[in-house]
C-alpha cells in the first residue's frame, strides 16, 4: 500500500516537535529519508528525533563528518548526512548503520541510493516561504503504517 500524509509547520519549534512526535512511534531498523533543499529543516527535524528519544546532544549537520552516532538507551540514532559523498560509490561501511540496532535518519539518501533498502519511510521538506515549511511523509511500506495513523490522528 502506498502511505501518504503532508502537513505544514511555521517555525522551527514546530518542526522539533513534529520529529519528536514521530520518534515516538518508530522503532529499531527503521530508516527515514529526509529530502529538500539546503536550509529546508532536514536536521531540525532531526533535532527534534533526537530529543523525542531523550538524547540530550545538540544535533548537528553531520556534513563534514557524513556519519553521526548518538547512542542512547531507548534507541540509538544513526544520522547520516550523504550531501559530500555525491556520487561517489565507494564503500565506506555506512551499511551496518543502515539496517543496524537503531534508527536511521538520512539526509541526501540519493547520493547512496545503492545503499538504501526497501522498506523506508521519505520525508520531503520544503521552504514555502519565511519559517513555513511544507512536510509530505510517504511510504509504499506497510511497517510504516503506525506512523501514518498516528500523524492522521494527531495532525489531521
Ligand atoms: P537542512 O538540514 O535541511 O539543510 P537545517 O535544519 O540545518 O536545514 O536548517 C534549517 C534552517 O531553517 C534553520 O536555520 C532553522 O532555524 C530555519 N527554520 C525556519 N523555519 C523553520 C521550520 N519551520 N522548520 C525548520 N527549520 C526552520
Ligand atoms: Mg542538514
Amino acid at each position: 500500500m502506498k502511505y501518504y500524509f503532508t502537513l505544514n509547520t511555521k517555525n522551527k519549534f514546530e518542526t522539533i516537535n513534529l520529529g519528536s512526535f514521530i520518534a515516538k512511534h518508530i522503532k529499531q531498523g527503521d530508516i527515514i529519508l529526509l529530502t529538500g533543499d539546503l536550509g529546508a529543516g532536514k536536521t531540525t527535524f532531526t533535532q527534534g528525533v533526537a530529543d523525542g528519544l531523550g538524547i540530550h546532544e545538540r544535533v548537528i549537520s553531520p556534513t563534514f563528518n557524513i556519519l553521526k552516532c548518538y547512542f542512547n538507551k531507548v534507541l540509538n540514532l544513526y544520522h547520516i548526512d550523504a550531501y559530500r559523498l555525491e556520487e561517489n560509490k565507494n564503500d565506506i561501511g555506512l551499511e551496518e548503520f543502515i539496517e543496524g540496532d537503531g534508527v536511521c535518519l538520512i539526509e541526501w539518501p540519493k547520493f547512496i541510493s545503492h545503499l538504501i533498502p526497501e522498506d523506508t519511510i521519505s520525508i520531503k521538506i520544503t521552504n514555502i516561504g519565511e519559517d513555513n515549511r511544507k512536510f509530505e511523509f510517504e511510504s509504499d511500506s506497510d511497517i510504516y503504517e503506525d506512523i501514518f495513523k498516528m500523524l492522521g490522528e494527531y495532525y489531521g
